[in-house]
């Protein structure tokens, strides 16, 4: 069985090589701390956690990224808007977001920059993208030259015309001073009198958003890694331009071998967003469900399609990972300590089977939903059978595929009060 993740740039499954040996690099975009995570959020670091947990799982060594967006034009106007310094303003959005993300199990990346703290990586390679005729200064801006680029459109696939408007929405400023082309997006920028400035070579001012990861990917990744991942609505402008950059200012392609992207969450149809104001914030869910539960109704879907948002679904969610706690419960109860599993012989052949199952559906670019009802016929099995061995089998690999793959706490707990029935009851 071999790994195959779909490559967004290639629009094709491949299966996965890394690309010097390990460790491997795996960059996510991170969080804009300026307000309440909601579930959207919570899928796209569920779906990269489970990408990250499986690479280990298959005995990869990983080095996760994950940045924080701390300086930007979103997070400069909220904090105009609530008269608080940006810094504190995104120190505190920050906590939230990391108490929300250990609620859901998360393993919290190896590195975690912030864009202040880069602003010189950021410079640099702007400087190279200017040597290397990428980028023009105009009017205090440094702009990125998209004519310069013969690849850009590869990753989104979208025709030019299609770009300006997707564009605009995403925060361009198509007449913005000294601009080639509407689409030319910011690098270096000239800061208003009420915002943060840094001294550079093309005056005092502040960076453009995608550069930000371009630097911070780079920095501790290498000018090549393996995987990018982010939000589907990154993949234009955000991430087509951060390969411009990249590939631009280091002559080195592919940037990246995989780029990654999760699905979008939709409430009764809709996009679910703060403008519609249909937000589903992970806060209010995780004063009513465990975040188990949460995970669990997450990873029933592929981390790529879009979820439609039906609490109806959450709540079964609950009851089903109910379910898979208490097969390693009654497994641990017997014995509590992991027997052997990595060997298909040594096990019963229905359970062998499960477990045969559920790998290869991971394997075929992280097909959770396929997985996950491998998981619930072992803990049905735990629940049928008579006999002892396949009972400990089972229950335990429910454990090892539920926790170490899935990200499942499945803590310990009282076994008769939380068994199942009691829950449908
Ligand atoms: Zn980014």
């Amino acid at each position: 069985m071999t790994l195959r993740l779909h490559d967004a740039r290639r629009d094709e499954l491949i299966p996965f090589e890394p690309i010097r040996g390990e460790p491997i690099g795996l960059y996510v975009c991170g969080v804009t701390p300026y307000d309440t995570g909601h579930l959207g959020h919570a899928f796209t670091y569920v779906s990269f956690d489970v990408l990250h947990r499986y690479l280990e799982y298959l005995g990869h060594d990983v080095v996760y990224v994950q940045n924080l967006t701390d300086v930007d034009d979103d997070m400069l106007r909220r904090a105009r808007e609530v008269g608080e310094d940006y810094i504190a303003l995104g120190n505190r959005y920050v906590t939230t977001f990391l108490t929300e993300m250990a609620a859901l199990n998360w393993l919290p990346p190896d590195r975690y920059p912030r864009a202040t703290e880069h602003i010189g990586e950021m410079q640099t390679l702007i400087g190279s993208l200017l040597d290397r005729g990428h980028a023009y200064v105009a009017e205090g801006h440094v702009y990125f030259s998209i004519d310069s680029d013969a690849h850009y459109g590869e990753l989104s696939k979208l025709p030019r015309e299609a770009m300006l408007p997707i564009a605009n929405e995403r925060g361009n400023v198509p007449d913005m001073a000294g601009k080639r082309d509407p689409l030319d997006f910011v690098l270096w920028q000239p800061s208003a009198p009420d915002e943060p400035a840094w001294p550079s070579p093309w005056g005092p001012g502040r960076p453009g958003w995608h550069i930000e990861c371009s630097a911070m990917s780079m920095t501790y990744l290498g000018e090549r890694f393996e995987i990018h991942g982010g939000g589907g609505d990154l993949i234009f402008p955000h991430h087509e331009s951060e390969i411009a950059q990249s590939e631009g200012a280091t002559g080195a392609r592919p940037f990246v071998s995989y780029w990654m992207h999760a699905g979008m969450l939709r409430f009764e149809g809709e996009k679910m967003s703060k403008s519609l104001g249909n937000l589903v914030l992970v806060r209010d869910l995780l004063a009513s469900y465990p975040g188990d539960a949460i995970r669990h109704y997450l990873v029933s879907h592929r981390y790529r399609d879009e979820i439609d948002y039906d609490e109806r679904d959450l709540l079964a969610s609950a009851t089903q990972v109910a379910r898979l706690r208490f097969a390693c419960r009654i497994a641990e109860e017997i014995e509590p300590f992991a027997p052997a599993l990595a060997d298909p012989a040594q096990l019963d052949p229905q359970v062998a089977t499960h477990r045969d199952r559920f790998l290869r559906a991971m394997d075929d670019d992280l097909d959770t939903p396929s997985a996950l009802p491998e998981l619930h016929a072992l803990a049905a099995i735990c629940q049928a059978t008579t006999d002892r061995a396949v009972l400990v089998q089972a229950g335990w690999l429910v454990r090892e595929l539920g926790a170490r793959v899935l990200g499942f706490r499945l803590a310990p707990a009282p076994l008769v009060a939380e068994a199942p029935e009691a829950i449908v009851a």
